[in-house]
């Protein structure tokens, strides 16, 4: 076991996804958008997001279509078991990803 239990929530939901185009990252926040709505997943302050230079946009209210900050980081947790998916994107320089975020020690959820 290395703590990436899968839930029935969660369980469909990307590990890790390279996200290398506008278009590609337009449908990862609609995807992400349709979690939220169905109540999978909830929104989470990153642990970054506080050292950006500048406030970012709150997730619901990102443009799904840009245009972007140049640095976008957020972070969302699974309504049921806790755990952790990041969305990262450097749009100035065109890279991006959608990853679980890995568990820090002494900090393990504990599921139900
Ligand atoms: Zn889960």
């Amino acid at each position: 076991m290395n703590g990436w239990t899968s839930c029935p929530v969660c369980l469909n939901i990307p590990r890790r996804e390279e996200i290398s185009n506008p278009k590609q990252l337009t449908a990862v926040i609609e995807r992400t958008r349709r979690y939220l709505a169905e109540n999978k997943l909830r929104e989470v302050a990153h642990p970054q997001g506080s050292g950006l230079p500048w406030t970012q946009a709150a997730f619901d209210v990102l443009p799904a279509n840009g245009p972007w900050d140049d640095i976008l980081l957020y972070r969302f947790s699974c309504s049921r078991c806790g755990a952790l998916f990041d969305l990262h994107a450097d749009t100035y320089h065109g890279r991006a990803g959608w990853e679980r975020a890995p568990e820090r020690r002494g900090d393990s959820h504990q599921c139900p």
